[in-house]
């Protein structure tokens, strides 16, 4: 069954959600967003109607992801897959390069020099957002691709939403996937990954290799990440009509 040309959420999927931009709309600075209220609650109860099989795939870390969606501590991959959890909680180690503290001092200056830039550290990134001062971004890119370019072969800078990210360059959301999808609950499971952003298609790639389907937030949820939110809100009462009926 379609809505809208998007297919609606499977029994037998295994869905891999990225945060902002997809279930969260982007707001003018990353500590700004807000988490509908219902939010945490249906993706709890979603993930129960998958049999646990639904990770969260982010560019944040670990300990935002849970903050912003507390009590709901969902498995997957954050820092675009720097840091991985599994379905049962556990931190899987990570041999992760963390960027040098001289970059971030060198960020830290840039940022300090022009109003309106915000750098954002990350356990395995250095993000500069210049959503504030757009005409800053060309700068801030070349800043950073100096830094990168001195150790090429751990780290590369990737583009986000206004904003450049130092990241390490083994930590991608496909990493995410396919790690999980070799392990219960998710492996055997049809994995769908809904993202908005290039950092979200190599996650998508690896759910199409798996079998599953790549969604885009603006192509295939062309209303959004209020859509996304009401496609799950609906999945939830579909999938589980005994829980939505005990919490309604
Ligand atoms: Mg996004």
């Amino acid at each position: 069954m379609t809505r809208l040309g998007v297919p609606e959420i499977e029994a037998d999927w295994a869905l891999f959600l990225d945060l902002d931009g997809t279930l969260l709309d982007i707001a003018p600075r990353p500590d700004a967003v807000r988490v509908p209220d219902r939010l945490p609650g249906d993706l709890a109860g979603l993930s129960q109607c998958l049999g646990g099989a639904l990770a969260v795939v982010s560019g944040r870390d670990c300990s935002t992801i849970d903050h912003l969606l507390a009590p709901f501590a969902p498995p997957g991959g954050f820092g675009h897959g720097a840091e991985l959890r599994s379905a049962d909680g556990i931190l899987l180690p990570d041999s992760m390069p963390v960027p040098p503290a001289a970059w971030a001092e060198s960020l830290a200056a840039l940022v300090a020099s022009r109003p309106g830039l915000l750098l954002e550290r990350k356990p395995h990134g250095l993000a500069v957002h210049f959503r504030a001062v757009p005409d800053e971004g060309t700068r801030v890119h070349e800043s950073m691709q100096r830094l990168a370019a001195t150790r090429p072969a751990d780290f590369a800078v990737l583009p986000a939403h206004m904003a450049f990210e130092i990241r390490p360059r083994a930590a991608t959301k496909a990493r995410a996937v396919e790690t999980l999808m070799a392990a219960p609950p998710f492996t055997g499971r049809r994995p769908v990954f809904v993202g908005d952003d290039v950092t979200d298609e190599d996650g998508m790639e690896a759910a199409r290799r798996f079998g599953g389907l790549g969604l885009h937030v603006g192509r295939d949820f062309t209303g959004g990440p209020a859509q996304v939110r009401n496609w799950i809100a609906r999945a939830v009462a579909h999938l589980s009509p005994d829980i939505a009926h005990a919490q309604s």
